[in-house]
């Protein structure tokens, strides 16, 4: 028998196999979600060699285990905390602008009609903030929603003066509020977007920003225990086989990497929730063109770090928040220098 003969039936076997799991796996057919379940999987056996590690290697560890259990107990606490803290990022929404769509739609719509109209007769000759609208996008992306609502309430929070047709997104044919970009990857336009994760596979964006943060918290919290582990399992182990400590040095080489990168991002996410900021409007300032000509040091969208904080760990999933545009007065007042009494009376928060 010749060796491609030998090599079809495993050929065939492998075919087999892999026609049973998208069978199973229907998600499995497309290469993105492919690749994002294999980083998942990298992710998850990363964590476990690590963890392996200190058993196989770390006697000190398990001496310590014996005589304070809950040490090892806490360790192991965090570790499991980590990696369900990861899976239930990667799979919540980021907050996707045609979901807000349907949620607005479903309950304010007729709400926020009734308040416009009365608004407007009470005010009959003053100037709208919202400028003529496109009539060809108006209904045009409907979906069964009712975008004309929609493309009003949305250009009333954009900055006063802008046509519709900039904010609409040429992909999902549908009106963006303000902060929202469209993400490739997704191929979906997300609220308040920051980037899209290729580690969890999703966007981070407003529903998932705090999720994130608490993530990114632990992960380096667990990435710095298990530093100070293994530098203690090399200074009291010494007489170790060369093999056993090769593997320790270089296990110890990739986790310094992971803590410096892991420390960095929680000090810029962290500074990111506290001036209300995202990645993308920190990174692209100058190209955001509802950004331009705003000074540096200024954060329109900040409302304080105290409701900054509490707006993105207390978002509710099922709430989408549509930020406004804040006006010319209150951009001129953000951007007013910081007096003794703005310290005293804590302006800043
Ligand atoms: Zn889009
Ligand atoms: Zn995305």
């Amino acid at each position: 028998m010749t060796m491609s003969g030998l090599c079809r039936p495993a050929r065939e076997a492998c075919r087999d196999v892999c026609r049973r799991c998208l069978e199973l796996f229907p998600c499995l057919a497309d290469p993105g979600k492919r690749a994002s379940l294999g980083l998942k999987v990298a992710l998850v056996l990363l964590h476990m060699v690590f963890l392996a590690a200190f058993f196989l290697f770390d006697r000190v560890l398990i001496e310590k285990t014996r005589k304070e259990p809950w040490y090892t107990a806490t360790y192991l606490v965090l570790f499991a905390a980590t990696l369900i803290q990861y899976f239930v990022t990667s799979f919540s929404s980021p907050g996707y602008v045609i979901d807000a769509m349907r949620a607005w739609n479903e309950s304010n719509a007729a709400a926020w009609e009734t308040s416009r109209t009365s608004k407007q007769s009470a005010s009959s000759k003053s100037q709208s903030l919202c400028p003529s609208m496109n009539s060809n996008l108006i209904g045009r992306n409907a979906r069964g929603i009712n975008s004309n609502a929609w493309v009003k309430f949305v250009m009333d929070a954009c900055p006063p003066g802008s046509s519709s047709r900039i904010w609409t997104c040429t992909y999902c044919n549908i009106v963006q509020p303000p902060r929202s970009k469209h993400c490739h990857d997704c191929d979906k336009c997300v609220l308040q977007f920051d980037h899209h994760c290729v580690w969890l596979g999703t966007c981070i964006g407003q529903k998932n920003h705090c999720r994130f943060w608490w993530y990114i918290l632990e992960e380096t919290t667990l990435c710095m225990w298990t530093l100070i582990l293994y530098i203690t399992l090399l200074k009291l182990t010494p007489s170790k086989p060369w093999w056993k400590e090769t593997i320790v040095i270089l296990l110890l080489f990739v986790l310094s990497i992971a803590f410096i990168f892991l420390i960095l991002l929680f000090i810029f996410h962290s500074y990111l929730a506290l001036t209300n900021q995202t990645t993308y409007e920190l990174v692209r300032r100058r190209r955001i063109q509802y950004l331009r000509g705003i000074p540096e040091r200024v954060y329109p969208f900040s409302k304080g770090i105290c409701t900054n904080i509490y707006n993105l760990c207390c978002a509710r999933s099922n709430i989408y928040d549509i930020e406004s545009f804040p006006s010319a007065e209150e951009l001129e007042a953000k951007a007013k220098p910081y007096t003794c009494m703005d310290m005293i009376s804590c302006r800043c928060c």
